[in-house]
Protein backbone atom coordinates (compact mmCIF):
# COMPACT_ATOMS: atom_id res chain seq x y z
CA UNK A 1 0.00 0.00 0.00
CA UNK A 2 2.94 2.15 0.65
CA UNK A 3 4.05 1.78 -2.86
CA UNK A 4 0.74 3.50 -3.97
CA UNK A 5 1.60 6.83 -2.13
CA UNK A 6 4.95 6.95 -3.15
CA UNK A 7 3.92 6.82 -6.87
CA UNK A 8 1.56 9.33 -6.45
CA UNK A 9 4.20 11.79 -6.57
CA UNK A 10 5.54 13.24 -3.21
CA UNK A 11 8.32 11.51 -2.45
CA UNK A 12 9.91 10.73 0.61
CA UNK A 13 7.58 8.70 3.59
CA UNK A 14 9.48 8.77 6.71
CA UNK A 15 9.66 5.51 8.53
CA UNK A 16 6.69 5.38 11.09
CA UNK A 17 5.52 2.79 13.66
CA UNK A 18 7.10 -1.03 14.22
CA UNK A 19 6.79 -4.08 12.84
CA UNK A 20 5.55 -6.90 14.13
CA UNK A 21 9.62 -8.21 14.67
CA UNK A 22 9.84 -4.91 16.23
CA UNK A 23 7.13 -4.46 18.54
CA UNK A 24 8.03 -7.98 20.07
CA UNK A 25 11.72 -7.75 20.13
CA UNK A 26 11.98 -6.14 23.44
CA UNK A 27 10.90 -8.62 25.97
CA UNK A 28 7.95 -7.31 27.60
CA UNK A 29 5.15 -9.51 27.54
CA UNK A 30 2.37 -7.50 25.57
CA UNK A 31 -1.45 -8.22 25.61
CA UNK A 32 -3.82 -6.72 22.66
CA UNK A 33 -4.80 -3.83 25.11
CA UNK A 34 -0.85 -2.43 24.80
CA UNK A 35 -0.43 -1.85 21.08
CA UNK A 36 -2.47 -0.22 18.22
CA UNK A 37 -2.00 -1.10 14.07
CA UNK A 38 -1.40 2.04 12.50
CA UNK A 39 -4.00 2.39 9.17
CA UNK A 40 -3.10 1.41 5.78
CA UNK A 41 -4.41 2.68 2.23
CA UNK A 42 -8.44 1.67 1.36
CA UNK A 43 -9.32 0.78 -2.28
CA UNK A 44 -12.00 -1.42 -1.89
CA UNK A 45 -15.39 -2.11 0.32
CA UNK A 46 -15.46 -3.80 3.67
CA UNK A 47 -18.05 -6.63 2.62
CA UNK A 48 -15.46 -7.24 0.04
CA UNK A 49 -12.90 -8.70 2.63
CA UNK A 50 -12.82 -12.04 1.99
CA UNK A 51 -12.11 -14.05 6.00
CA UNK A 52 -11.54 -17.50 4.81
CA UNK A 53 -9.06 -18.92 7.29
CA UNK A 54 -7.21 -22.26 7.86
CA UNK A 55 -7.99 -23.75 11.53
CA UNK A 56 -5.93 -26.96 10.66
CA UNK A 57 -3.85 -27.97 8.13
CA UNK A 58 -6.52 -29.28 5.94
CA UNK A 59 -9.45 -27.64 7.62
CA UNK A 60 -10.51 -24.26 5.58
CA UNK A 61 -13.39 -22.08 8.14
CA UNK A 62 -15.23 -19.15 5.92
CA UNK A 63 -15.29 -17.17 9.46
CA UNK A 64 -12.37 -17.66 11.96
CA UNK A 65 -14.28 -17.61 15.07
CA UNK A 66 -14.68 -20.75 17.23
CA UNK A 67 -16.16 -21.18 20.95
CA UNK A 68 -14.54 -22.33 23.72
CA UNK A 69 -14.84 -26.24 24.58
CA UNK A 70 -16.53 -24.82 28.58
CA UNK A 71 -19.29 -26.04 29.95
CA UNK A 72 -21.14 -22.65 29.95
CA UNK A 73 -20.35 -21.90 26.16
CA UNK A 74 -20.59 -24.75 23.84
CA UNK A 75 -23.38 -27.75 23.64
CA UNK A 76 -25.19 -28.26 20.86
CA UNK A 77 -27.02 -25.11 20.32
CA UNK A 78 -23.94 -23.15 20.36
CA UNK A 79 -22.26 -25.85 17.80
CA UNK A 80 -25.20 -25.78 15.53
CA UNK A 81 -25.27 -21.57 15.83
CA UNK A 82 -21.61 -21.44 14.91
CA UNK A 83 -21.71 -23.51 12.49
CA UNK A 84 -24.57 -22.30 10.37
CA UNK A 85 -26.86 -25.24 10.80
CA UNK A 86 -26.99 -26.89 7.04
CA UNK A 87 -27.19 -30.29 5.73
CA UNK A 88 -26.13 -31.66 2.36
CA UNK A 89 -26.47 -34.83 1.66
CA UNK A 90 -28.44 -36.56 4.45
CA UNK A 91 -26.85 -40.26 4.52
CA UNK A 92 -28.60 -41.29 7.73
CA UNK A 93 -32.31 -40.14 7.98
CA UNK A 94 -35.43 -41.36 9.62
CA UNK A 95 -36.60 -44.28 7.44
CA UNK A 96 -39.77 -46.36 8.02
CA UNK A 97 -41.26 -49.38 6.55
CA UNK A 98 -44.76 -50.06 4.58
CA UNK A 99 -45.60 -51.86 7.79
CA UNK A 100 -45.04 -49.05 9.94
CA UNK A 101 -48.27 -47.02 10.86
CA UNK A 102 -49.43 -43.39 11.16
CA UNK A 103 -48.43 -43.35 14.42
CA UNK A 104 -45.21 -44.14 14.36
CA UNK A 105 -44.77 -41.22 11.95
CA UNK A 106 -46.48 -39.13 14.29
CA UNK A 107 -43.73 -40.07 16.80
CA UNK A 108 -41.14 -39.58 14.43
CA UNK A 109 -42.13 -36.04 13.85
CA UNK A 110 -42.55 -35.26 17.76
CA UNK A 111 -38.72 -36.59 18.01
CA UNK A 112 -36.90 -35.36 15.25
CA UNK A 113 -39.56 -32.05 14.41
CA UNK A 114 -40.26 -32.90 10.50
CA UNK A 115 -42.26 -35.33 8.36
CA UNK A 116 -41.28 -36.22 4.95
CA UNK A 117 -40.38 -39.63 5.61
CA UNK A 118 -38.85 -42.12 3.28
CA UNK A 119 -40.23 -45.52 3.76
CA UNK A 120 -38.45 -48.31 2.00
CA UNK A 121 -39.03 -52.13 2.09
CA UNK A 122 -37.27 -53.08 5.22
CA UNK A 123 -37.26 -49.87 6.78
CA UNK A 124 -33.58 -49.26 6.73
CA UNK A 125 -31.41 -47.52 4.47
CA UNK A 126 -30.04 -49.24 1.50
CA UNK A 127 -33.60 -51.59 1.23
CA UNK A 128 -35.47 -50.65 -1.90
CA UNK A 129 -37.95 -47.16 -1.96
CA UNK A 130 -41.03 -47.86 -2.15
CA UNK A 131 -42.34 -44.22 -1.34
CA UNK A 132 -42.35 -40.88 1.11
CA UNK A 133 -45.12 -39.89 3.75
CA UNK A 134 -45.52 -36.83 3.94
CA UNK A 135 -47.59 -34.28 6.36
CA UNK A 136 -49.82 -34.16 3.91
CA UNK A 137 -50.71 -37.64 3.30
CA UNK A 138 -51.30 -37.70 7.52
CA UNK A 139 -53.00 -33.99 8.05
CA UNK A 140 -56.74 -35.31 8.23
CA UNK A 141 -56.16 -38.19 9.53
CA UNK A 142 -58.60 -38.55 12.64
CA UNK A 143 -57.12 -40.94 16.04
CA UNK A 144 -58.67 -43.47 14.88
CA UNK A 145 -56.13 -44.12 12.15
CA UNK A 146 -52.81 -43.98 13.96
CA UNK A 147 -52.95 -47.77 13.40
CA UNK A 148 -53.11 -47.67 9.62
CA UNK A 149 -50.24 -49.09 7.83
CA UNK A 150 -47.83 -46.73 5.76
CA UNK A 151 -48.67 -48.60 3.15
CA UNK A 152 -52.50 -47.34 2.83
CA UNK A 153 -51.14 -43.98 2.85
CA UNK A 154 -47.54 -43.45 1.64
CA UNK A 155 -47.00 -42.01 -1.58
CA UNK A 156 -46.07 -44.55 -3.91
CA UNK A 157 -42.45 -44.45 -5.37
CA UNK A 158 -44.06 -44.36 -9.12
CA UNK A 159 -45.04 -40.36 -7.96
CA UNK A 160 -41.83 -39.41 -6.50
CA UNK A 161 -39.29 -37.41 -8.14
CA UNK A 162 -36.12 -39.27 -7.31
CA UNK A 163 -32.47 -38.84 -8.29
CA UNK A 164 -29.67 -41.52 -9.58
CA UNK A 165 -26.38 -41.97 -6.51
CA UNK A 166 -23.59 -40.13 -7.95
CA UNK A 167 -25.93 -37.12 -8.93
CA UNK A 168 -23.56 -34.07 -7.25
CA UNK A 169 -25.11 -31.83 -4.83
CA UNK A 170 -25.40 -29.32 -7.22
CA UNK A 171 -27.41 -31.32 -9.57
CA UNK A 172 -29.28 -32.79 -6.72
CA UNK A 173 -30.44 -29.28 -5.61
CA UNK A 174 -31.72 -28.08 -8.87
CA UNK A 175 -33.61 -31.08 -9.48
CA UNK A 176 -35.04 -30.59 -6.10
CA UNK A 177 -35.89 -26.71 -6.94
CA UNK A 178 -37.58 -27.57 -9.87
CA UNK A 179 -39.73 -30.76 -8.15
CA UNK A 180 -41.07 -28.71 -6.40
CA UNK A 181 -41.50 -31.63 -3.58
CA UNK A 182 -39.72 -31.20 0.14
CA UNK A 183 -37.68 -33.67 -0.09
CA UNK A 184 -35.63 -35.85 -2.52
CA UNK A 185 -34.52 -39.23 -2.67
CA UNK A 186 -31.55 -40.55 -4.02
CA UNK A 187 -31.13 -44.31 -4.89
CA UNK A 188 -28.76 -46.87 -6.62
CA UNK A 189 -29.06 -48.64 -9.64
CA UNK A 190 -31.55 -51.29 -7.93
CA UNK A 191 -33.51 -48.54 -6.59
CA UNK A 192 -32.55 -49.10 -2.88
CA UNK A 193 -32.38 -45.75 -0.76
CA UNK A 194 -28.50 -44.38 -0.35
CA UNK A 195 -29.53 -40.63 0.68
CA UNK A 196 -32.23 -37.74 0.96
CA UNK A 197 -31.61 -34.34 0.62
CA UNK A 198 -34.47 -31.94 2.28
CA UNK A 199 -35.61 -28.22 0.67
CA UNK A 200 -35.56 -26.32 3.82
CA UNK A 201 -31.44 -27.38 3.60
CA UNK A 202 -31.63 -25.70 0.48
CA UNK A 203 -33.02 -22.80 1.90
CA UNK A 204 -30.79 -22.48 4.76
CA UNK A 205 -27.62 -22.97 2.41
CA UNK A 206 -29.20 -20.02 0.91
CA UNK A 207 -29.59 -18.13 3.91
CA UNK A 208 -26.30 -19.11 5.78
CA UNK A 209 -23.81 -18.63 2.70
CA UNK A 210 -20.67 -18.83 5.57
CA UNK A 211 -21.28 -22.29 6.79
CA UNK A 212 -18.18 -24.22 6.65
CA UNK A 213 -18.58 -27.66 5.27
CA UNK A 214 -16.53 -30.42 4.09
CA UNK A 215 -16.63 -31.93 0.51
CA UNK A 216 -20.07 -33.71 1.39
CA UNK A 217 -21.84 -30.21 2.42
CA UNK A 218 -22.20 -31.49 6.03
CA UNK A 219 -21.18 -29.05 8.70
CA UNK A 220 -18.23 -29.15 10.14
CA UNK A 221 -17.73 -30.17 14.12
CA UNK A 222 -14.74 -29.85 16.26
CA UNK A 223 -14.92 -31.59 19.93
CA UNK A 224 -12.43 -31.56 22.99
CA UNK A 225 -10.83 -34.63 24.33
CA UNK A 226 -8.44 -35.04 27.27
CA UNK A 227 -5.34 -37.08 27.22
CA UNK A 228 -6.26 -39.83 29.65
CA UNK A 229 -7.25 -43.39 28.89
CA UNK A 230 -11.13 -42.92 29.00
CA UNK A 231 -10.56 -40.57 26.68
CA UNK A 232 -9.60 -42.66 23.72
CA UNK A 233 -13.34 -44.34 24.35
CA UNK A 234 -14.83 -40.56 23.94
CA UNK A 235 -12.23 -40.60 20.93
CA UNK A 236 -13.83 -43.30 19.22
CA UNK A 237 -16.88 -42.44 20.15
CA UNK A 238 -16.86 -38.95 17.97
CA UNK A 239 -14.95 -40.11 15.42
CA UNK A 240 -17.95 -42.28 14.40
CA UNK A 241 -20.44 -39.82 14.65
CA UNK A 242 -18.50 -38.15 12.58
CA UNK A 243 -16.42 -35.52 13.94
CA UNK A 244 -14.05 -33.26 12.11
CA UNK A 245 -11.40 -32.54 14.37
CA UNK A 246 -10.40 -32.97 17.86
CA UNK A 247 -8.80 -30.28 20.15
CA UNK A 248 -6.74 -32.18 22.84
CA UNK A 249 -8.52 -29.93 25.61
CA UNK A 250 -5.07 -28.57 28.52
CA UNK A 251 -3.97 -26.02 29.78
CA UNK A 252 -0.50 -26.53 29.41
CA UNK A 253 -0.15 -29.11 26.45
CA UNK A 254 3.73 -29.31 26.61
CA UNK A 255 3.04 -32.71 28.18
CA UNK A 256 4.24 -36.54 26.92
CA UNK A 257 0.68 -37.22 27.88
CA UNK A 258 -0.93 -35.35 25.15
CA UNK A 259 2.46 -35.92 22.91
CA UNK A 260 1.39 -39.83 23.40
CA UNK A 261 -1.97 -39.30 22.55
CA UNK A 262 -1.33 -37.18 19.34
CA UNK A 263 0.72 -40.18 18.39
CA UNK A 264 -2.15 -43.04 18.96
CA UNK A 265 -4.68 -40.13 17.14
CA UNK A 266 -2.62 -40.21 14.36
CA UNK A 267 -1.77 -44.09 14.31
CA UNK A 268 -5.91 -45.05 14.35
CA UNK A 269 -7.43 -41.71 12.54
CA UNK A 270 -4.55 -40.21 10.36
CA UNK A 271 -7.39 -38.24 8.39
CA UNK A 272 -8.33 -36.57 11.83
CA UNK A 273 -7.36 -33.31 12.03
CA UNK A 274 -6.36 -32.69 15.71
CA UNK A 275 -5.44 -29.53 17.81
CA UNK A 276 -2.73 -29.38 20.43
CA UNK A 277 -1.95 -27.00 23.06
CA UNK A 278 -2.54 -24.80 24.99
CA UNK A 279 1.45 -23.53 24.66
CA UNK A 280 2.47 -19.77 24.79
CA UNK A 281 6.06 -20.44 23.30
CA UNK A 282 8.11 -21.72 20.59
CA UNK A 283 9.80 -24.48 22.75
CA UNK A 284 6.25 -25.89 23.35
CA UNK A 285 4.30 -26.00 20.18
CA UNK A 286 7.62 -27.10 18.90
CA UNK A 287 7.37 -30.35 20.77
CA UNK A 288 3.59 -30.83 19.64
CA UNK A 289 4.33 -30.39 16.00
CA UNK A 290 7.09 -32.48 16.37
CA UNK A 291 4.15 -35.30 17.55
CA UNK A 292 2.11 -34.34 14.55
CA UNK A 293 -0.62 -31.64 15.34
CA UNK A 294 -2.67 -29.89 12.74
CA UNK A 295 -3.06 -26.91 14.56
CA UNK A 296 -2.20 -25.18 17.94
CA UNK A 297 -4.18 -23.85 20.27
CA UNK A 298 -2.67 -20.53 22.00
CA UNK A 299 -3.19 -18.86 25.33
CA UNK A 300 -2.15 -19.62 29.20
CA UNK A 301 -3.77 -17.42 32.02
CA UNK A 302 -5.46 -14.69 29.55
CA UNK A 303 -8.73 -16.15 29.77
CA UNK A 304 -11.56 -13.92 31.00
CA UNK A 305 -12.15 -16.38 33.98
CA UNK A 306 -8.52 -17.20 34.40
CA UNK A 307 -6.27 -17.52 37.73
CA UNK A 308 -3.95 -19.47 36.23
CA UNK A 309 -0.81 -16.74 36.29
CA UNK A 310 -2.16 -15.42 39.87
CA UNK A 311 -2.13 -19.18 40.90
CA UNK A 312 0.82 -21.06 38.92
CA UNK A 313 2.65 -18.17 38.16
CA UNK A 314 2.95 -19.30 34.81
CA UNK A 315 1.53 -17.78 31.51
CA UNK A 316 2.71 -15.18 28.63
CA UNK A 317 0.59 -12.00 27.80
CA UNK A 318 -1.59 -13.13 24.94
CA UNK A 319 -0.48 -10.62 22.11
CA UNK A 320 3.48 -11.95 22.29
CA UNK A 321 2.05 -15.45 23.10
CA UNK A 322 0.12 -15.68 19.92
CA UNK A 323 2.80 -13.60 17.50
CA UNK A 324 5.78 -16.32 19.12
CA UNK A 325 3.94 -19.08 18.75
CA UNK A 326 2.36 -18.48 15.20
CA UNK A 327 5.98 -16.68 13.90
CA UNK A 328 7.23 -20.38 14.69
CA UNK A 329 4.70 -22.68 13.52
CA UNK A 330 4.13 -21.03 9.89
CA UNK A 331 7.45 -22.44 9.03
CA UNK A 332 5.79 -25.70 9.61
CA UNK A 333 2.13 -24.87 7.96
CA UNK A 334 0.42 -25.41 11.26
CA UNK A 335 -2.30 -22.84 11.86
CA UNK A 336 -2.51 -21.21 15.42
CA UNK A 337 -5.76 -20.57 17.26
CA UNK A 338 -5.55 -17.29 19.87
CA UNK A 339 -7.41 -18.64 22.45
CA UNK A 340 -8.69 -16.24 25.33
CA UNK A 341 -8.56 -12.94 26.28
CA UNK A 342 -10.73 -11.37 23.41
CA UNK A 343 -12.93 -8.85 25.08
CA UNK A 344 -13.73 -7.01 21.80
CA UNK A 345 -14.19 -7.09 18.19
CA UNK A 346 -11.26 -5.11 17.86
CA UNK A 347 -8.86 -7.65 20.12
CA UNK A 348 -10.37 -10.74 17.15
CA UNK A 349 -8.74 -8.18 14.21
CA UNK A 350 -4.98 -7.66 16.52
CA UNK A 351 -4.88 -11.23 17.28
CA UNK A 352 -5.28 -12.29 13.41
CA UNK A 353 -2.46 -9.46 12.95
CA UNK A 354 -0.42 -11.20 14.76
CA UNK A 355 -0.52 -14.20 12.82
CA UNK A 356 -3.47 -16.40 14.33
CA UNK A 357 -5.65 -17.53 11.65
CA UNK A 358 -8.79 -17.96 14.03
CA UNK A 359 -9.83 -16.75 17.33
CA UNK A 360 -11.47 -18.54 19.95
CA UNK A 361 -13.94 -17.10 22.23
CA UNK A 362 -15.31 -17.67 25.94
CA UNK A 363 -17.08 -14.74 27.66
CA UNK A 364 -18.06 -13.08 24.19
CA UNK A 365 -20.14 -16.06 23.62
CA UNK A 366 -21.64 -16.67 26.96
CA UNK A 367 -24.54 -15.12 28.05
CA UNK A 368 -25.94 -16.03 24.25
CA UNK A 369 -29.42 -16.96 23.84
CA UNK A 370 -27.33 -19.98 22.33
CA UNK A 371 -24.67 -20.51 25.15
CA UNK A 372 -25.88 -23.17 28.08
CA UNK A 373 -28.14 -22.54 30.90
CA UNK A 374 -30.85 -20.02 31.85
CA UNK A 375 -31.19 -16.49 32.06
CA UNK A 376 -31.53 -15.24 35.48
CA UNK A 377 -31.73 -11.50 36.75
CA UNK A 378 -29.37 -10.07 39.55
CA UNK A 379 -29.84 -6.00 40.20
CA UNK A 380 -32.49 -5.76 37.06
CA UNK A 381 -29.48 -7.25 35.20
CA UNK A 382 -30.13 -10.18 32.58
CA UNK A 383 -27.65 -12.48 33.05
CA UNK A 384 -26.04 -16.19 32.56
CA UNK A 385 -23.94 -17.77 34.23
CA UNK A 386 -20.15 -18.66 32.89
CA UNK A 387 -17.16 -20.22 34.69
CA UNK A 388 -13.97 -21.49 34.12
CA UNK A 389 -13.11 -24.97 33.30
CA UNK A 390 -10.54 -24.76 36.06
CA UNK A 391 -13.09 -23.33 39.29
CA UNK A 392 -13.87 -25.46 41.73
CA UNK A 393 -17.40 -25.14 40.64
CA UNK A 394 -16.31 -26.87 37.28
CA UNK A 395 -14.46 -29.14 38.48
CA UNK A 396 -16.42 -30.42 40.89
CA UNK A 397 -19.34 -31.19 38.54
CA UNK A 398 -17.33 -32.29 35.60
CA UNK A 399 -14.61 -34.74 35.61
CA UNK A 400 -12.99 -33.97 32.45
CA UNK A 401 -12.79 -30.35 33.42
CA UNK A 402 -10.39 -31.77 35.81
CA UNK A 403 -8.48 -33.07 33.50
CA UNK A 404 -8.01 -30.07 31.50
CA UNK A 405 -5.58 -28.89 34.60
CA UNK A 406 -4.21 -32.73 35.71
CA UNK A 407 -5.48 -31.89 39.20
CA UNK A 408 -8.01 -35.55 38.91
CA UNK A 409 -7.50 -37.02 41.85
CA UNK A 410 -5.83 -34.41 44.03
CA UNK A 411 -6.47 -34.91 47.76
CA UNK A 412 -6.40 -30.56 47.52
CA UNK A 413 -7.55 -28.70 44.09
CA UNK A 414 -6.17 -25.80 43.62
CA UNK A 415 -8.96 -23.88 41.60
CA UNK A 416 -7.02 -21.78 37.89
CA UNK A 417 -10.45 -20.37 37.31
CA UNK A 418 -13.13 -18.45 38.86
CA UNK A 419 -17.38 -18.64 38.41
CA UNK A 420 -19.48 -15.76 37.39
CA UNK A 421 -21.98 -14.16 35.37
CA UNK A 422 -22.27 -11.92 31.97
CA UNK A 423 -24.97 -9.90 30.50
CA UNK A 424 -27.13 -11.41 28.31
CA UNK A 425 -25.88 -10.83 24.19
CA UNK A 426 -29.05 -12.14 22.72
CA UNK A 427 -28.93 -14.32 19.96
CA UNK A 428 -25.73 -15.64 18.28
CA UNK A 429 -27.22 -15.62 14.71
CA UNK A 430 -27.06 -11.41 15.61
CA UNK A 431 -24.02 -10.98 17.44
CA UNK A 432 -21.66 -13.34 14.93
CA UNK A 433 -22.92 -10.76 12.12
CA UNK A 434 -21.63 -8.08 14.06
CA UNK A 435 -17.92 -9.87 14.84
CA UNK A 436 -17.89 -10.50 11.03
CA UNK A 437 -18.79 -7.27 9.77
CA UNK A 438 -16.34 -5.61 12.72
CA UNK A 439 -13.39 -7.60 11.47
CA UNK A 440 -14.30 -6.80 7.78
CA UNK A 441 -14.27 -3.08 8.93
CA UNK A 442 -10.76 -3.45 10.32
CA UNK A 443 -9.22 -5.11 7.71
CA UNK A 444 -10.24 -2.32 5.60
CA UNK A 445 -9.06 0.29 7.71
CA UNK A 446 -5.50 -1.72 7.42
CA UNK A 447 -5.97 -2.03 4.17
CA UNK A 448 -6.36 -6.08 3.76
CA UNK A 449 -8.57 -7.18 1.52
CA UNK A 450 -8.33 -10.94 2.95
CA UNK A 451 -6.99 -12.56 6.02
CA UNK A 452 -4.15 -13.75 4.17
CA UNK A 453 -3.30 -10.69 3.22
CA UNK A 454 -3.07 -9.37 6.47
CA UNK A 455 -0.42 -11.98 7.57
CA UNK A 456 1.61 -11.17 4.55
CA UNK A 457 1.40 -7.98 5.03
CA UNK A 458 2.53 -8.49 9.05
CA UNK A 459 5.33 -11.13 8.22
CA UNK A 460 6.83 -8.37 5.23
CA UNK A 461 7.09 -5.63 7.65
CA UNK A 462 4.31 -3.70 6.03
CA UNK A 463 1.92 -3.77 8.63
CA UNK A 464 2.73 -1.31 11.36
CA UNK A 465 2.03 -1.36 14.91
CA UNK A 466 2.74 1.39 18.04
CA UNK A 467 2.84 0.69 21.56
CA UNK A 468 -0.03 2.39 23.77
CA UNK A 469 1.12 4.05 26.76
CA UNK A 470 -1.67 3.81 30.02
CA UNK A 471 -2.41 7.57 28.70
CA UNK A 472 -3.02 6.27 24.94
CA UNK A 473 -5.18 3.55 26.35
CA UNK A 474 -7.17 6.27 28.42
CA UNK A 475 -7.64 8.08 25.30
CA UNK A 476 -8.66 5.20 22.87
CA UNK A 477 -11.60 4.57 25.25
CA UNK A 478 -14.53 7.02 25.81
CA UNK A 479 -13.51 9.63 28.33
CA UNK A 480 -14.66 13.24 29.19
CA UNK A 481 -18.42 12.50 29.39
CA UNK A 482 -20.68 12.84 31.98
CA UNK A 483 -22.66 10.11 30.85
CA UNK A 484 -23.25 7.64 28.01
CA UNK A 485 -24.64 4.54 25.85
CA UNK A 486 -22.78 2.14 24.37
CA UNK A 487 -25.03 0.08 22.15
CA UNK A 488 -22.68 -1.73 19.39
CA UNK A 489 -25.25 -3.03 17.12
P1 LIG B 1 -12.24 -15.88 27.42
O1 LIG B 1 -12.65 -15.90 25.97
O2 LIG B 1 -11.34 -14.75 27.75
O3 LIG B 1 -13.41 -15.98 28.33
O4 LIG B 1 -11.34 -17.20 27.63
C1 LIG B 1 -11.77 -18.49 27.30
C2 LIG B 1 -10.59 -19.45 27.38
O5 LIG B 1 -10.07 -19.48 28.71
C3 LIG B 1 -10.92 -20.89 27.08
O6 LIG B 1 -11.00 -21.19 25.72
C4 LIG B 1 -9.79 -21.64 27.78
O7 LIG B 1 -8.62 -21.70 27.02
C5 LIG B 1 -9.49 -20.77 28.96
N1 LIG B 1 -10.08 -21.27 30.21
C6 LIG B 1 -11.26 -21.91 30.39
N2 LIG B 1 -11.47 -22.16 31.69
C7 LIG B 1 -10.39 -21.69 32.34
C8 LIG B 1 -10.01 -21.66 33.72
O8 LIG B 1 -10.72 -22.09 34.62
N3 LIG B 1 -8.80 -21.12 33.99
C9 LIG B 1 -8.00 -20.64 33.02
N4 LIG B 1 -8.32 -20.61 31.73
C10 LIG B 1 -9.51 -21.14 31.39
Amino acid sequence: MADYLISGGTGYIPDDGLSAQQLFSVGDGLTYNDFLILPGFIDFTSDEVDLTSALTKKITLKTPLISSPMDTVTESSMAIAMARFEQGFITDPVVLSPRHTVGDVLEAKVRHGFSGIPITETGKMGSKLVGIVTSRDIDFLSEKDHNKPLEEVRLPVEDLVVAPAGVTLKEANDILQRSKKGKLPIVNDKDELVAIIARTDLKKNRDYPLASKDSRKQLLCGAAIGTREDDKYRLDLLVQSGVDVVVLDSSQGNSVYQINVIHYIKQKYPDLQVVGGNVVTAAQAKNLIDAGVDALRVGMGCGSICITQEVMACGRPQGTSVYKVAEYARRFGVPVIADGGIQTVGHVVKALSLGSSTVMMGSLLAATTEAPGEYFFSDGVRLKKYRGMGSLDAMEKNASSQKRYFSEGDKVKVAQGVSGSVQDKGSIHKFVPYLIAGIQHGCQDIGAKSLSVLRSMMYSGELKFEKRTMSAQVEGGVHGLHSYEKRLY
